[in-house]
């Protein structure tokens, strides 16, 4: 980054959605950055695993604020009180349309420099998922929208997938293990995506914020080292397991008929799958538009995990798995593990 693309540090920054998915990444990075970070956490019954989430940032110093971004009132307030610089949401797809509010609380906040609205996947105005995901798509144009009408500066961030096995039926794929009894390909399996580990997506987000160059653009994640279609990450991961597994074909129809079942969020993802190895939502345009940028050519002396990273990082997760699936395979792949282990006795 240059002086002149470099802008002072944004200073105090909430993050809305920090105990989910995606939220959590961008929480970490943010809380590594340095900046004053904000969660804003909604009340009421929290799980025991978001408290855990919530103390484990508060001990890296994030200062909790209890609210909703339906409240506009009170949203208002925070931010103005706090002097907030940078909102950053990471809602999830039930909760997009909420942001309409969240937009009209910091169009009436001076000090808000930037908002990141809960993009986090494709470039929505350009990929035509099927519904349900459409309707998700919509919504999210929506907001984009309003942002752009009322002049808020933003940065969508399209990171594409997340580096994991992309079952069709699971919205957290990176919280799953990828197959070991047999794999899913989508079609002929030749349609390329780009996988982002999730420590990157929470890392590159954070690295916009002070770069001008990222103000009122799209930065689209497309690493090279990320670039598979889903054979070539089967094979991939064939090589980590030391076997070959069964593949299955899951067709266009398959992915159509999951869809249509309209069960929320599964068919939603089944939506998205279809348009992301199928019709090649990610892939099919250049991103050469005046609004435009990749991250890559933004930080091109920044590695990313790459895809073979990320794998090794699930295969020491499958070695920990009690008995149950894929006993034997687990077995057998300890073994490999604590052979290359054991020094060699000539
Ligand atoms: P989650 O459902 O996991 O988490 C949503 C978070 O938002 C929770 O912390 C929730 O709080 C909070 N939240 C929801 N409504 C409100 C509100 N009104 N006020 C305050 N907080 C609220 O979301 P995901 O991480 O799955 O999705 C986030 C974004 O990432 C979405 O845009 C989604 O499309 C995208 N995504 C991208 C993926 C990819 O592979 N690229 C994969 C998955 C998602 P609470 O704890 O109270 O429920």
């Amino acid at each position: 980054m240059t002086a002149s693309t470099l802008m002072a540090p944004a200073g105090r920054t909430v993050i809305v959605g920090s105990t989910g998915f995606i939220g959590r990444f961008v929480a970490e990075a943010c809380l590594a950055s340095g900046r004053p970070t904000y969660l804003l956490v909604r009340s009421g019954s929290i799980s025991t695993s978001k408290s855990k989430t919530i103390k484990c940032l508060q001990d890296k110093g994030a200062v909790v604020v209890h609210g909703s971004i339906n409240d506009q009132e009170s949203m208002e307030k925070f931010l103005k009180e706090n002097e907030i610089e940078v909102v950053i949401s990471a809602v999830g797809g039930e909760s997009i349309s909420d942001q309409l509010v969240l937009i009209d609380a910091i169009k009436a906040v001076p000090t808000v420099k930037r908002f990141l609205p809960s993009e986090f996947g494709h470039d929505i105005d350009r990929a035509d998922p099927v519904e349900p995901g459409l309707r998700m798509y919509n919504e999210k144009r929506k907001v984009r929208r309003r942002i752009e009408e009322i002049g808020i500066p933003y940065t969508y961030i399209c990171c594409n997938s997340i580096a994991a096995w992309p079952y069709y039926d699971n919205t957290h794929p990176a919280d799953v293990l990828p197959p070991l009894d047999r794999f899913q390909i989508y079609g002929d399996g030749s349609v390329k995506a780009y996988f982002v580990a999730g420590t990157d997506i929470g890392k590159f987000t954070i690295k916009t914020l002070d770069d001008a160059r990222t103000i009122n653009k799209k930065v689209h994640f497309r690493p090279p080292s990320n670039y598979l279609n889903i054979n070539e990450l089967a094979t991939l991961w064939e090589g980590k397991i030391k076997r070959t597994l069964p593949r299955v074909t899951v067709t266009e129809d398959d992915l159509l008929a999951a869809a249509k079942e309209m069960r929320i969020p599964g068919s939603v993802v089944a939506s998205l799958t279809h348009d992301i190895f199928i019709k090649g939502c990610q892939i099919n345009f250049s991103i050469d538009g005046p609004t435009d940028v990749e991250i890559c050519s933004l930080y091109p002396e920044i590695p990313f995990c790459t895809m073979d990273e990320c794998l090794d990082e699930f295969l020491k997760k499958t070695l920990e798995v009690p008995k149950g699936i894929g006993e034997q395979m687990v077995e057998e792949a300890k073994e490999e593990v604590i052979a290359v282990k054991k020094p060699r006795q000539e």
